[in-house]
């Protein structure tokens, strides 16, 4: 049958010759072979769940076995439902392992699993499997299969509407969204189920098989006592199929409440939590299936494992932009990039001192103790008074202290008067709206509320003036203590303003780093497109030599064509997403006044034009009339001249790195701007070919940076040009119609 003999899977398949031939079979040829693992998986590569169930897989396999070789082939079913699909796959299965059979066959996800259980006899008779990525649903609906173990999932938003409401008693509504894939669709039905049988007391929406544009326009307008739960969107109404972990990304971005995933690959980029089980953890369980299997067990000794219950993993970055307290998640979440607050990193020592006065103060008032007694306390208070004193005074953090009755500030210490820029003199007695808070709303109504409700404030982000009039965002972490019988807050704060406008650089500047991501992603897009490229090119090899028969065999070639065409549509899908990339989605045009643009966008690559030692020179005529265009591509398209322009200079001595940025009316209706610089220049021979696609003389460049400036250009009704420049290296005019007044 065209195993190694060393398979124990042949062994097992109870035939009993086959058993005999084993025990006969020298012991060291036994345990050389390799194993070898097949994973089958429903979707496509680029799938994140996929890549994070075979990295757990890989690992877990570690854990167990020195060596597997583990083989990956993806069924696709989301782009390629038809069945004629499902018998292309299984003729290329069974040609690609016609030589290496698998000794176990691992199916991920429901069509993976059907699949399997279709084309077994035909593709592995007698493998063992392992299903994974499935539902116990799943697997009732499925076509029976037997010898296969497996671990199944949990999907479902049960404990969302279990513990949510506990949570959060001010949540009302849970708009759950999907999109137009069968599996979106199932998806949706399972939670409208769950909805239907829970008694929750949430209203429940829905936004279902929507285009995208419609969607974000709808997240972004739910009130605010919505939950958003995101389900799946593999599809569009339009048929175009999408990466469910993008589009949850982009919907978080866009939503103005906080979005709750279903899929543990949610996490990690907008998303506020998941309650999921873990892909990852699934590839181990799966790893550790394989394992028992190549150690003899048999797959339906096994059989199916309970599942892995969902659990809630929080992100901390999203609840602190959503202002929930981590301390009011349901119970067991865990919570995710949680950068330790002010309180936090010092509470020990502020509180832990405050403790030891509070304590020894009140022993002092209340026992009536001896004069020696007294005088031994008296000295114990003292001491741990100046010990207060001592951490307070040299506390990095900023603390204040200020008394719940009336607000005002009863003592701060030397970081708090440097962080604030007022000295303590002038601080003690006034309240934290006198001193330069800006509490928006009526803030004297709202400042004297949060006094009285008595509440721990935790990172929370406050506008603060300083003297200078500079505005300043700290970050507060309160705690009410009672000093000397009298309530008082001590309050911590940080300047955080820096990393607020980090932050914000940093989101603007990830649009245009998605250009810069492409040189990163070259070698693996060219992978993906390789290979449908060498299928098609061998299938047509294939069907020339059939076709130079005397009898062409049509049907095998007809088949072979359908081959070459799925191929050829595979390659074709690489290659939209990689402009997808590039472009984005819906343009908005404005007024854009281009100076402040183009200064900001350079403000946003500062440390790499410092990195790369360049000066950037503004000559920019003030008072210049604003152009309308996006913002975003204008930037982009700006910023790839900048970054072309550095990398042109990059073996000028530094001295000389300069780049001159200048924008002029070029004429009554057009303004043009130029990035100059004195790097290579450009060869006369390569002056027309610099804005075609996939141009460059760079090793390892894509050539679609000026391309896309190229489009941009034209999509806002301008023009670019280079031409080299007195300096020896190049300048570039972009030009950009003027707004019509
Ligand atoms: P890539 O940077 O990936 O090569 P681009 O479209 O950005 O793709 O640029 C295409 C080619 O144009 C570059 O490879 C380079 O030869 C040339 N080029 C672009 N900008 C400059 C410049 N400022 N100075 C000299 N040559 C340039």
């Amino acid at each position: 049958m065209g195993k190694p003999i060393g398979s124990r899977v042949a062994a097992r398949s109870g035939v009993g010759f086959l058993m005999l031939v084993l025990l006969l079979a020298p012991a060291a040829l036994a345990k050389d072979a390799t194993p070898r693992v097949l994973l089958l998986f429903s979707h496509d590569r680029l799938l994140p769940a996929n890549a994070e169930l075979e990295e757990g897989f890989r690992e877990g396999i570690g854990r167990h076995r020195d060596e597997v070789e583990i083989f990956a082939e993806f069924l696709d079913v989301v782009r390629f439902p038809e069945r004629s699909h499902a018998e292309s796959m299984t003729r290329y299965l069974r040609e690609r392992y016609a030589g290496q059979p698998p000794d176990v066959v691992v199916a991920i996800g429901p069509q993976s699993i059907g699949f399997l259980a279709g084309h077994r006899e035909q593709l592995f008779p007698g493998t063992p499997g392992v299903i994974a990525g499935f539902t116990n649903r799943d697997l009732i609906a499925a076509e029976p299969i037997t010898e296969v173990a497996g671990r199944p999932m949990v999907w479902t938003i049960e404990p969302i509407l279990d513990e949510i409401p506990k949570c959060r008693s001010d949540i009302r509504r849970l708009h759950l969204i999907a999109g137009a894939a069968p599996f979106d669709q199932q998806r949706l039905q399972d939670a409208l189920k769950v909805c239907e049988a829970t008694d929750s007391g949430l209203a429940v929406t829905t936004s279902v098989g929507e285009e995208l544009s419609s969607l974000h326009d709808a997240v972004a307008r739910l009130p605010r006592n919505t939950l958003v739960v995101y389900l799946s969107y593999f599809l569009t109404p339009g048929g175009a199929t999408t990466v469910p972990r993008e589009v949850g990304s982009e919907l978080a971005a866009s939503a103005s409440v906080p979005v709750i995933g279903l899929f543990d690959t949610y996490f990690g980029d907008g998303i506020t939590g998941v309650c999921a089980a873990s892909f990852r953890d699934e590839g181990i369980a799966a790893a550790d299936l394989v394992s028992r299997i190549l150690a003899g067990e048999a797959p339906d000794s096994i059989g199916i494992l309970p599942p892995a219950e969902p659990r809630f993993v929080f992100d901390a970055r999203q609840l602190k932009r959503w202002n929930w307290d981590p301390d009011v998640l349901p119970a067991g979440s865990i919570v995710r990039h949680r950068t330790p607050g002010l309180w936090e990193q010092h509470r020990g020592a502020v509180l832990g001192s405050l403790a030891v006065l509070l304590v020894q103060s009140s022993l002092i008032g209340g026992l009536v103790v001896t004069k020696r007694r007294q005088t031994r306390m008296a000295q114990a208070l003292r001491r741990s008074e100046a010990r207060f004193a001592g951490i307070f005074a040299g506390s990095p953090s900023a603390v204040a202290i200020v008394r719940q009755s009336d607000g005002r500030t009863v003592e701060v210490n030397p970081a708090w008067e440097s962080t604030t820029g007022i000295p303590r003199a002038d601080s003690i007695g006034r309240t934290p709206l006198e001193l330069g808070f800006v509490i928006e709303g009526d803030s004297e109504q709202r400042f004297t509320e949060f006094l009285k409700s008595g509440k721990p404030l935790r990172n929370y982000e406050q506008a603060f003036r300083a003297p200078d009039h500079r505005m300043l965002t700290l970050s507060l972490a309160t705690e009410l203590v009672e000093l000397h019988g009298e309530p008082c807050y001590v309050v911590m704060a940080e300047d955080v303003t820096g990393v607020r406008e980090a932050t914000e650089a940093r989101r603007q500047l990830s649009r245009a780093s998605r250009l810069a991501q492409l040189g990163e992603m070259t070698a693996a897009i060219s992978h993906e497109v390789n290979q449908p490229l060498a299928a098609i090119l061998s299938n047509t090899e294939a069907a020339e030599m059939l076709m130079a028969q005397d009898a062409p065999p049509i049907d095998e070639v007809r088949q072979i064509l359908s081959d070459i065409r799925r191929d050829d549509l595979r390659a074709s899908e690489v290659i939209q997403r990689v402009r997808a990339l590039v472009t984005r989605k819906e343009t908005h045009f404005e007024p854009i006044a281009i100076g402040d643009l183009l200064r900001h966008s350079v403000e946003l690559i500062a440390h790499e034009v410092k990195r790369r030692g360049v000066a950037v020179e503004f000559d920019i005529v003030p008072g210049l009339p604003p152009v309308t265009g996006d913002r975003g591509q204008l930037e982009q398209a700006f910023l790839n001249l900048i970054f072309n322009a550095m990398e042109a200079m990059a073996e000028t001595p530094v001295a000389r790195r300069q780049i001159t940025v200048s924008a002029v009316v070029e004429s009554a209706d057009r303004l043009r701007i130029t990035v100059g610089d004195r790097g290579t220049g450009i060869d006369d021979g390569n002056l027309g070919k610099i804005f075609d696609s996939f141009f460059s003389t760079k090793e390892g460049g894509m050539g679609l940076g000026l391309a896309l400036v190229h489009s941009i250009a034209e999509l806002h009704g301008g023009r670019i040009g280079a031409e080299n420049n007195a300096s020896g290296g190049a300048d570039f005019h972009l030009t950009l119609p003027l707004q019509r007044s």
